[in-house]
């Protein structure tokens, strides 16, 4: 203890002297004491005086907030094309290696809501333990298509896939779902399936693949993590980012690609500096678990498979999202509420017995509701408040009006994959969107056969949020000049190859401007 208010003091008198030797020794200060409070106040102090004045000023090309796909891209493009730009990416949440979820299944069982979600935040973004399925397509996935046209935005999804390819995922295969059999079949009974070319990398080979990106990327960009960008505001020609740690950024341009988890955090920066938006669309679902043999006919051949089902009853629009053969069932956190959503991995040794996926329902309000995200929260936190969390019931039990009991789940034959609260999801969804996920079982079990059983599990609620819409034009540039809004914060892409591909163009679009200045 003495030694370390020695150095203290040596501080106090030579600020500059190195801060390493103090940081070694922080951990004597008595932090939960008053007196210990205090002295770690006045250290803060000490080490942002000397950090400012030591640190000449930066001024960055370009700033990009958050290291999710779209982020990632946009850096890899600028540095590869011209890597004389000086580039800092800020992110929330930690590097790849520090990125763990505290859920251990043991000791801890259920989401604590860390500060910064390891899940969501991190370099990768939502998609570093996402099931890395990169859907080739414009039918969906996002709108990047109205903004730079059908052919080049496949074009820039392919370029994507040839980059991820090369960064590790060329052993998964590509599929393609157009299979003319199934295709017919799914119509004769009023199903549709949309096509795409879908690679799907798997959560492990994700992983290898950021870790390539990131190691091609950390020498020629600056990155700095657990920085999540509290302000952003125009003074002098700069975009100038002011961080939660206190640190102020200056950039000529700035791209914001804070992705879902950032939605509320954009929508302050659209209204600091006014800039258009538009909101109104929410998908609300539940997901369905089921033997791998239910579905194995479709999966086998085609991987992934979109299914659009519109309802007899309300006419409204309903999908199958994310599915995952030989998958688990997962949690998700989105700003404190827990949702359920679904990974799959390329390892046959992490394989289960079951496929799952989402069937959601698609939510369109008019005028004067504007607020979509906050009735798809209010749902969650129904589920949440009953269930503690995630609900789970199996399909039999709903459709006799019982809830689901722990004993009602071990008895069935599907075992779940995900540790859920047994209850009844009638109480927390909608009629509405109930009838149409149900009249939509009924219909997937003519092409499945099997699907609508006693014991298929439907876990409660998942829910698609939309980001609101940004105002941007085909550069995808909004109304502030220098200022880029891409992947799901800007509203346009809700996916891994459409965030990937809009952070590719927009970093083209800075290339080109760039290129008309000089
Ligand atoms: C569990 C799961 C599975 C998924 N599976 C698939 C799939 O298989 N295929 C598919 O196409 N899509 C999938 N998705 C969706 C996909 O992950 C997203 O569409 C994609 O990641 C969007 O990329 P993005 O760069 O726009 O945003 P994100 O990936 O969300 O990245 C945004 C980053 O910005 C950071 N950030 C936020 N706010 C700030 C701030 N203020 N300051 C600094 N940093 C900030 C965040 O920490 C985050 O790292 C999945 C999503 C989840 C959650």
């Amino acid at each position: 203890m003495k030694g370390s208010w020695r150095l203290y003091l040596t501080l106090r008198v030579f600020p500059g002297i190195i801060i390493q030797a103090f940081f070694g020794l922080m951990p004597d200060i008595d932090k939960k004491t008053e007196r210990g409070k205090a002295k770690m106040n006045e250290f803060e102090c000490i080490r942002q005086e000397t950090c400012s004045s030591q640190e000449p000023e930066m001024i960055y090309d370009v700033a990009i907030i958050g290291a999710g796909p779209g982020g990632i891209f946009s850096a890899l493009e600028l540095t590869q094309q011209a890597p004389e730009l000086k580039i800092a990416v800020l992110e929330k949440g930690s590097a790849l290696k520090g990125r763990r979820c505290p859920i251990d299944g043991e000791k801890i069982k259920s989401c604590i809501g860390c500060r910064s979600c390891s899940i969501m935040n991190g370099f990768g973004g939502a998609g570093a333990f996402s099931d890395g399925k990169y859907n080739i397509t414009n039918e969906f996935g996002g709108t990047l298509y109205k903004y730079v046209g059908e052919e080049k935005a496949i074009e820039l999804m392919e370029y994507v896939d040839e980059i991820n390819c090369r960064m590790g995922g060329a052993p998964a295969r590509l599929y393609a779902n157009d299979d003319p059999v199934i295709y017919r079949k799914c119509l004769q009974n009023d199903l549709h399936l949309l096509k795409a070319s879908v690679r799907h990398l798997g959560t492990d080979l994700n992983y290898v693949v950021l870790e390539n990106l990131y190691a091609a990327l950390k020498d020629r960009v600056d990155f700095f993590f657990n920085t999540g960008a509290e302000s952003v505001s125009f003074e002098d020609g700069l975009y100038t980012v002011t961080a939660d740690t206190g640190k102020v950024f200056r950039a000529r341009r700035c791209i914001l690609s804070t992705g879902r988890s950032g939605s509320k955090w954009m929508e302050s920066v659209c209204r600091t500096l006014e800039i258009p938006t538009q909101s109104s669309r929410i998908d609300i679902g539940v997901r369905v678990e089921v033997p791998y043999e239910t579905f194995s006919e479709m999966t086998d051949a085609l991987y992934e498979s979109k299914i659009v089902y519109r309802s007899k009853k309300y006419q409204d629009r309903i999908r199958t999202f994310c599915m995952n053969p030989h998958g688990v069932v997962v949690n998700e956190n989105t700003n404190g509420i827990v949702t359920v959503n679904g990974h799959s991995y390329e390892d046959p040794a992490l394989y289960t017995n079951n496929t799952n996926f989402a069937l959601l329902v698609s939510n369109h309000f008019t005028e004067p509701f504007h607020e979509s995200n906050q009735y798809g929260e209010s749902i969650a936190r129904l589920s949440n408040m009953l269930g503690g969390g995630v609900i789970v019931q199996r399909f039999g039990d709903l459709i006799r009006g019982q809830r689901s009991t722990q004993d009602r789940i071990e008895s069935g034959f599907v075992k779940p994959t995900l540790q859920a609260t047994p209850g009844d999801l009638s109480l927390v969804i909608p009629k509405r969107q109930l009838d149409d996920i149900i009249e939509m079982i009924y219909a997937l079990d003519k092409v499945c056969p099997s699907t609508a059983s006693d014991d298929t599990l439907l876990y409660g609620v998942e829910v698609k949020f939309y980001n609101m819409e940004v105002e941007v034009d085909s550069s995808l540039e909004t109304c502030r000049k220098g200022l880029y809004v891409i992947g799901d914060c800007s509203g346009v892409t809700h996916s891994l190859s459409h965030a990937s591909a809009s952070g590719v163009h927009v970093a083209r679009e800075i290339l080109k401007q760039l290129e008309e200045e000089n």
